[in-house]
């Protein structure tokens, strides 16, 4: 950023009345216009107190009325969040006053921020890298705990460092080739070759560890697709709202009345689950219902996990048994049978090979919704040797982290096969450049855009 930066403003808080409210401030001017837009308490004019302490005094709207008795603090930069001057106001959670509050920043010339960009600026700043900034969202938006705990490591920088422990061996490696290409008649050490081939396939053995995270890491910041499939009338939408502990589907005793597939976001055993409610798996005539039926088909076919309900009041059909054998070549999958509130019907022998777990519940009493958080449970265990913070939460992750293990795979058959240090070096240098883009250090703008533009305003 070659010119001064504008100075940004915005409501940091959600919408609607609150506790609290938060508007926030931060570039050049942000410590003249907070200083004329609140009047503390006290005789000391705001910028006499010491930064990032709380002041009580008045916030004033665009006409200098008092609008708010709330509370200020302020940052000099580098010392803040986005490395720039900022300040912020905790007030009454009254929309109106945030409102009249943010129209005095403006009329002092703060601008509206853009989504995500006072973390924006942290980057640019160089207060965060960009696996950082990319916990901010995964933490804000965290499904489950540990999607949370994860994303508060890779926030305090648990996967900068891994990321930096590779790249600066990679560095290591280059500098040693540099000194071969600068001094060509000088003999290579045999030794050191040897070493510098080791420290290559540790290197990949490292990236190979961390793109092995990237399936949990989906799993904990998105959720594990769950499809709920079974009969019409097997229990599927009461399951789910039993799940959800709340009514967000249409419970009826009309077969066929979830037409449309419902999707809800749970914590199941501690995993975080998409519950998928699809319409009844079967045969129709009713154009709407079809469109439910392939839904559902094409539900259980993306769904990480598949949840078959069999009525355990009714006798099992053949459509129960060919329905589980469908799910079963698709996606782990637990059987639930359902209504165990009330006489249950037989249920037949299973000879299925693998058998899957099967937990008998009832939606209505309750009965057997620990049990089926268990076997969710045990279907997606932790894993137990990546510590929080240390996942690959998304695809341009991965897709980096990808594109260096394969140039620092290449890096080393090249150098077991005697390949010249300039060729060797392209492969090295190559791998840098995907390890920087993980944490920033030379990604595209266009890129940073994106990632910034999926942040909330204010954050
Ligand atoms: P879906 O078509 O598979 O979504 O099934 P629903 O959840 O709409 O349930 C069909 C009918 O079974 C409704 O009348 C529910 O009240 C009833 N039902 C669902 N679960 C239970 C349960 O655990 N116990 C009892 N007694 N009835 C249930």
């Amino acid at each position: 950023m070659s010119t001064q930066p504008d100075t940004i403003a915005a409501i940091s808080t959600p919408p609607g009345p609150g506790a609290i409210g938060i508007l926030r401030l931060s570039g050049p001017r942000s410590l003249e216009i907070a200083a004329k837009t609140f009047c503390p308490l006290g005789p000391k004019a705001l910028t006499d107190h010491a930064p990032r302490t709380l002041v009580y005094g008045d916030l004033l709207d665009a006409g200098g009325e008092p609008i708010d008795r709330c509370l200020c603090t302020f940052s000099r930069g580098p010392q803040s969040y986005t490395g720039e001057d900022t300040a912020e106001f905790q007030c009454h959670g009254s929309p109106m006053v945030l409102s009249l509050g943010l129209e005095a920043l403006f009329a002092l010339g703060a601008r509206q921020a853009g989504p995500g960009e006072f973390t924006r600026r942290a980057f640019l700043n160089g207060q965060l890298d960009l696996a950082q900034a990319e916990a901010v969202g995964d933490l804000l938006e965290a499904r489950g705990r540990e999607g949370a705990r994860h994303a508060a490591g890779q926030l305090s920088g648990t996967l900068s460092r891994r990321i930096g422990d590779i790249y600066s061996a990679l560095v290591d490696v280059m500098a040693h080739f540099h000194a071969v290409l600068d001094y060509p008649d000088e003999d290579i050490d045999p030794f050191r070759l040897e070493e510098l081939s080791h420290t290559l396939e540790e290197q990949e053995g490292a990236l190979d560890h961390l793109l092995s995270t990237c399936r949990r890491g989906r799993q904990v910041t998105r959720g594990i697709s769950c499809a709920l499939v079974g009969r019409p009338n097997a229990g599927k939408s009461s399951l789910l709202n039993a799940l959800a502990g709340y009514d967000r589907a249409i419970v009826t005793d009309i077969p066929g009345t979830t037409r449309d597939t419902l999707e809800v976001n749970v914590e199941l055993g501690g995993v975080p689950v998409r519950l998928i409610d699809t319409a009844g798996l079967r045969e129709s005539d009713d154009p709407i219902e079809r469109l439910g039926v392939e839904r559902s088909r094409s539900a259980m076919e993306e769904a990480e996990l598949i949840l078959v309900l069999w009525d355990g009041s009714a006798q099992v059909t053949e459509e129960d048994g060919d329905l589980l054998q469908a799910a079963l070549k698709l996606a782990p999958t637990i059987l639930v049978n359902t209504k165990s509130d009330l006489p249950s019907a037989p249920i037949p022998f299973l000879s299925l090979n693998p058998m899957p777990p099967v937990v008998t519940l009832s939606s209505k009493t309750g009965q057997g919704l620990s049990e089926l958080e268990a076997a969710v449970a045990a279907q997606f265990p932790k894993p137990e040797d990546v510590p929080y913070g240390q996942l690959l939460t998304n695809q341009r992750q991965e897709e980096a982290a990808r594109r260096a293990r394969q140039a620092v795979a290449r890096a080393r058959k090249a150098l077991e096969a005697g390949v010249t240090p300039d060729a060797l070096l392209t492969d090295v240098e190559e791998a840098l450049a995907a390890l920087g883009e993980l944490t920033g250090q030379n990604v595209r703008e266009d890129i940073i855009a994106r990632i910034f533009s999926k942040f909330c305003v204010g954050k």
